[in-house]
């Protein structure tokens, strides 16, 4: 049997053993006699709920609603699988749970509902408000995740998120910021190419402009070629990213000729060695599909010895892992009861995350890459998915952004105190 079919026969047992799936429902408060029982449910529940009506904050108070995010996908756009539809998105929503559990202890409800309307979408997200501290939005496809997460930031008064979108800008560009500071280049005067113009690729881009990138820098292509202010019936969002600065026939080989950065969001195997070599010195490449990237790290590597190049995959140094953002962007928003996941939020968390990767890597982190030496450079440019400081570095900045941008119902005084109670 080779390497592929024993992990696949392992991954279905792994989901299948005991209790089929990845999480489950623990009780919070003490439930050993009959005194336990009527304080958690009939009469004592009675007490908190009258205290709630009468002021409707109190949930976050009595309820478990402020540690509580939802996630919520159709199943239109599930991993690089496609639209699988709901209960296969199911395995994959209960491990993010997972995730967000050991990361950051949140606890997450996954929903996976059979729409692919908008407006029904919406509507139910919704009518779910009460129950949720958060919603995290999950594999859903565009052009359809960016009106729902527009609608629902609108609509709803807790923190959305459309992770596929946001979690891939994020940490991307702290990749990118790191990556620049090395070889010391300005990011308003690079010229960056994008390949694929799908959610995750405008989302990555708009970022990279707020942090400084020049729009006309940037050139997107999508399956039919360049973004171009030519091309007929673009969506909305792409057309966002129109680039007139060169022609409309321009190929992807002739454009990344020069350029400084190269971002793959698109599809396995697309970027040939050709391209990296004519691409500028120092050339930074993120080949970020998954599972197979647009170049591999050999491949990539083998022409080019000034590259510094990162994909989405744990085999190589530099993986993009939402992982790095998600739980600890949460964390953060929950803990001063955000409104919403705002834009300094997310440049926080980004900043966060890039300075984390300069400060000296605990023995911890080595150990468990078999390693005892990662240091900042080309091969560390952002930290470990099991670095315990992501938690403490990262919740702690996107909280205060919060509380600096006026989305933060609650305040946190004591920093010192946050941290010590979030390593806890
Ligand atoms: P998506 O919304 O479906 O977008 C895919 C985009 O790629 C579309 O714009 C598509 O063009 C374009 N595309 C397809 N084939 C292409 C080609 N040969 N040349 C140029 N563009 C091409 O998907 P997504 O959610 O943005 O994800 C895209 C990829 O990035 C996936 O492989 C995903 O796994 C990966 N990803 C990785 C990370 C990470 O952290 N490592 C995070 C997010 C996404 P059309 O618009 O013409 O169809
Ligand atoms: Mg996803």
């Amino acid at each position: 049997m080779d390497k592929n079919q024993n992990l696949n026969k392992e991954a279905l047992l792994y989901h299948s053993k005991g209790r089929p799936g990845k999480i489950e429902v623990i009780p919070t408060k003490e439930y050993a006699n009959q005194r336990d029982l009527s304080l958690a449910y009939s009469p004592g529940v009675a007490v908190p709920c009258l205290a709630i009506a009468e002021n409707k904050d109190d949930v976050y108070k009595y309820t478990a609603k402020g540690n509580l995010v939802a996630v919520i996908s159709n199943g239109t756009a599930v991993l690089g699988l496609g639209d699988i539809g709901p209960e296969a998105s199911k395995p994959v929503m209960e491990g993010k749970g997972l995730l967000f559990k050991i990361y950051a202890d949140i606890d997450v409800f996954d929903i996976e509902l059979n729409t692919t309307d908008v407006d029904e979408f919406v509507r139910t997200v919704k009518i779910m408000e009460p129950t949720f501290g958060g919603v995290n939005l999950e594999d859903i496809s565009a052009p359809a995740c960016f009106e729902i997460e527009e609608r629902l930031k609108k609509e709803l008064n807790i923190p959305v998120m459309h992770d596929d979108q946001h979690g891939t800008a994020i940490i991307s560009a702290a990749a990118l910021i790191n990556a620049l500071d090395i070889v010391g280049k300005d990011i308003s005067k690079i010229k960056i190419i994008v390949n694929g113009a799908g959610a995750s690729a405008i989302s990555c881009s708009k970022l990279y402009v707020s942090l400084g990138a020049k729009k006309e820098n940037v050139f997107m292509f999508d399956s039919k070629g360049l973004i171009h202010p030519d091309r007929d019936n673009l969506s909305g969002k792409k057309a966002d990213f129109t680039n007139g600065h060169l022609p409309a026939e321009t190929t992807l080989s002739q454009a990344i000729n020069g350029a400084d950065v190269f971002i793959g969001l698109s599809k396995g195997g697309t970027l040939k060695k050709e391209m990296v070599k004519s691409m500028a010195k120092d050339c930074i490449v993120f080949a970020l599909a998954n599972p197979d990237p647009e170049i591999t790290y050999e491949d990539a590597t083998s022409v080019r010895e000034d590259i510094i190049m990162a994909t989405g995959r744990s085999d190589y140094p530099n993986q993009v892992n939402n992982v790095l953002g998600f739980p600890y962007i949460f964390r953060g928003a929950l803990d001063v009861k955000a409104s919403e996941i705002n834009e300094a939020m997310k440049l926080a968390a980004v900043h966060a995350l890039a300075d984390l990767a300069k400060k000296q890597v605990p023995e911890m982190v080595n150990l468990a890459y078999g390693t005892d030496n990662l240091t900042f450079g080309k091969n560390y440019i952002i930290p470990k998915p099991v670095d315990p400081r992501l938690l403490t570095s990262v919740a702690p900045a996107v909280a205060k952004a919060a509380m600096d941008s006026g989305v933060a119902r609650s305040n946190i005084t004591d920093w010192n105190a946050y941290e010590l109670e979030l390593s806890k």
